[in-house]
């Protein structure tokens, strides 16, 4: 129902970077080169993303925007070990009921692609042609233009627009073989082309977290028992602005960790004297059966199955990495 989707709603759109967060993690699910995402107005008039994935079949689209309708999960084996991002089949229902939401694709093969429209109502929706080439298109325009009250909570463009380009950021850093293009009001922000190789990786960081980061960063690759981290470690500084450019990937997925707080501040505080503030883009690559991922999507935590071992790892890569170049 409605009410239910607005309830639902309230949980997963906050603002217009919580939608910008699912429709992203829905494109790389379908398995997309390529994703542009289009805002104005800090995305509240409109929040566009465009992929060139496997799209969505005719008979699917209006499914796809009804509730706890996800083509995700199968059985409970697939709860177990659940591989893509998002798994609830609720997102696209909830955004689809506080604003105006087009829904358009084109699965391969397919003469013209299709499209359903909604727009915050409990209506069916009904398809018609649209072209498209193959991937899929989620057009999300007026956010929360049916609930006043969320709408007051939204803040300026600018702040609005920071936090869009803050998930932008933290995916695009997670997906390095898709490449990414943001606008804002039909401006370039960030153009990245894919690729794995360490020039294109560089660059990619250099755009997302400034050149000053990359300049100065320690070059990180350790592999050990089939653990790996690779990545860039800036230098700890005072100031708080680079305080929020602390980015630590578990495979592929971004995290938030205690032991791996506490490795790294303690790499930093045994070599400099002070931990504080260091500036990092770090990726852990390990089994996954070593690593217990939150199922709840928003929380970004994780539990290593062998804490000491990972911290120990984690302290030595980094504590050598650092006193390398700075004895
Ligand atoms: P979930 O991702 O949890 O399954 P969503 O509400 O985000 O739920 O999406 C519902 C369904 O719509 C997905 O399971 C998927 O089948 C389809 N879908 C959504 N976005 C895309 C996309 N960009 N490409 C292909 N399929 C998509
Ligand atoms: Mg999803």
């Amino acid at each position: 129902s409605r009410l239910a989707n607005q309830i639902a709603a309230g949980e997963v759109v906050e603002r217009p970077a919580s939608v910008l967060k699912e429709l992203l993690e829905n494109a790389l699910d379908a398995g997309s080169e390529s994703i542009n995402v289009d805002v104005e107005q800090g995305g509240v008039k409109l929040l566009r993303v465009r992929d060139n994935g496997h799209g969505i079949e005719r008979e699917d689209l209006p499914l796809a925007l009804s509730r706890h309708a996800t083509s995700k999960i199968r059985g409970l084996d697939d709860l177990e070990a659940i591989g893509t991002l998002g798994f609830r089949g609720e997102a696209l229902a909830a955004i689809s009921s506080v604003s105006r939401l087009t829904l358009a694709s084109n699965v391969e093969g397919e003469a013209e692609g299709w499209q359903v429209q909604v727009e915050g109502r409990d209506m069916a929706p009904t398809v018609t042609p649209a072209g498209h080439p193959r991937g899929t298109t989620v057009t999300m325009r007026d956010l929360f233009f049916n609930t006043p009250a969320r709408r007051r909570f939204l803040r300026t463009e600018k702040t609005e627009f920071n936090h869009l380009e803050e998930v932008f950021r933290r995916i695009a850093l997670s997906e390095f073989n898709t490449a990414f293009r943001l606008t804002h009001n039909q401006k370039v922000i960030h153009q990245l082309p894919a690729g794995l190789d360490d020039t294109l990786r560089a660059a990619r960081v250099a755009k997302l977290c400034g050149k000053g980061f990359i300049e100065q960063a320690i070059p990180v690759d350790v592999e050990r028992d089939g653990i790996r981290l690779h990545g860039w470690m800036g230098l700890p500084t005072f100031s708080r602005s680079q305080a929020d450019l602390q980015y630590f990937y578990v495979n592929g997925r971004v995290i938030r960790d205690k032991v791996v707080n506490h490795a790294v501040r303690q790499a930093y505080a045994d070599v400099l004297y002070h931990g504080r503030h260091p500036a990092y883009v770090l990726f852990l690559e390990l089994d996954p059966a070593m690593v217990d991922v939150n199922v709840h999507p928003t929380k970004h935590e994780v539990r290593f199955r062998e804490q000491r071992m990972v911290h120990g790892f984690l302290y030595s890569s980094l504590h050598r990495a650092i006193a390398e170049v700075r004895p």
